[in-house]
């Protein structure tokens, strides 16, 4: 069943038709900055199942990384909708949040990069989690 989803402001919209490899929660750093401050709430999708069905988003690479991720947003209200990222090849992350349906799919199954969790962030019961990237 394929999903779909959008930014705040519905300039840009996106689809995808196949079911997630990777259902998680990310606590590094970087998703903190993404979030607003907790875990970052991603589905990771094969590249070729996603489309974007209308608008274009402007994309951004920070120039201070050797392998950055690139990050890809609307350019008229700043809503993230996905990263493409080199340590997942061939996926494209959707942050759920910007999915129609954000519960499509139930809880993360995994926690990861807990090492640099906030004392305020929550991990559901019964949710791996792992202090960096799983092995
Ligand atoms: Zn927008
Ligand atoms: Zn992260």
């Amino acid at each position: 069943m394929s999903q779909s989803g959008r930014c705040y402001c519905g300039a840009v919209h996106y689809t995808f038709d196949a079911a997630p490899v990777l259902n998680l929660q990310c606590h590094c750093r970087e998703c903190q900055y993404i979030s607003g401050g907790n875990p970052n709430v991603v589905l990771a999708v094969p590249e070729a199942a996603f489309r974007y069905t209308s608008g274009t988003p402007q994309a951004f690479r920070r120039s201070d990384l050797e392998k950055p991720a690139t990050r890809e947003f609307c350019a008229t209200c700043g809503t993230h909708l996905v990263t493409r990222s080199p340590g997942a090849p061939g996926l494209v992350i959707v942050k759920r949040g910007t999915m129609d349906d954000p519960s499509a799919f139930g809880n993360p199954q995994v926690a990861i990069f807990t090492k640099d969790s906030q004392p305020w962030h929550q991990i559901a019961d019964g949710v791996r989690a792992f202090d960096g990237r799983p092995g």
